[in-house]
């Protein structure tokens, strides 16, 4: 858990498109943010930015008071959650879930008790030996969300993650992550280009245009109606 400062932050592409201009943020710990705006408004940039698979141009992204501008990736204490669920297809739920960790070196024990954890919380304990191609759709999804859990990370970063999902199961789906995010605190950046969504997630919208921020503020300061 941490608070996320993003400081007159820009993003000028090859061939000389600037698809951030000088965007700040001050996100407070436990906060969800939303990022929200057209096709092309430069959500995404902006996210890969602050998850490091996307170099910034300008400007300076912390966490938890720390600059991470020149920090990897993988050392950013962060996790991401992206809308084709990037599971392992080869692998059980529970080699999704625990992979990450195995990888970092962490005692058999302690991935064992967090895969568990996340597991009960995502009503997956059931489908621990399944490979992904046996799930449904929102079970990938909560595949997905556990593997960003049992990291443990200081935020959360969610690009349109749930835009495979049939209507019905998005508005489910979205329920279940801001109560997981409201229950473990971790504080989250979210992006969609659904206004529904957006408003019904966010504790603060930021709506871009142009890579710009056109309105940022509670959901029903930005879309208020007269
Ligand atoms: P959004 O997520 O809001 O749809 P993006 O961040 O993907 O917007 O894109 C913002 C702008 O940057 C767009 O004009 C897009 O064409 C451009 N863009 C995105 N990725 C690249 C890239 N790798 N190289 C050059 N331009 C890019
Ligand atoms: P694979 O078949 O891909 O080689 P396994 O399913 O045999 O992988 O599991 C590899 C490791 O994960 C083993 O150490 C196993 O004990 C552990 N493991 C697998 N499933 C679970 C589970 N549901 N709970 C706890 N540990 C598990």
């Amino acid at each position: 858990m941490a608070a996320i400062n993003i400081t007159n932050v820009s993003k000028i592409y090859a061939g000389g498109v600037e698809a951030v201009k000088s965007v700040s943020i001050d996100i407070v710990d436990g906060e969800f943010i939303v990022l929200v705006g057209p096709s092309g408004c430069g959500k995404s940039t902006l996210l890969r930015m602050v998850a490091g698979l996307e170099t910034i141009s300008k400007g300076t992204v912390e966490i938890g008071d720390r600059i991470i501008n020149d920090v990897e990736p993988a050392e950013r204490d962060i996790a991401m959650v992206f809308q084709n669920y990037a599971l392992y297809p080869h692998m059980t739920v529970y080699n999704n879930l625990a992979y990450g960790l195995k990888n970092r070196g962490t005692p058999k024990a302690e991935i064992d008790a967090r895969v568990a954890e996340a597991a009960r919380m995502l009503e997956l304990e059931k489908y621990l030996e399944r490979k992904p191609r046996a799930l449904s759709g929102g079970q990938r999804q909560r595949v997905a969300m556990g593997r960003a859990i049992v990291r443990k990370p200081a935020a959360f970063l969610f690009d349109e993650p749930l835009s495979n999902l049939d209507a019905k199961l998005r508005v489910s789906m979205r329920g279940e992550i801001r109560q997981l995010q409201k229950r473990l605190g971790t504080t989250s950046i979210y992006v969609t280009h659904d206004q529904l969504e957006a408003m019904t997630l966010a504790d603060r919208l930021v709506v871009l245009n142009g890579g710009e921020i056109e309105q940022i503020g509670r959901p029903l300061e930005v879309y208020h109606t007269p």
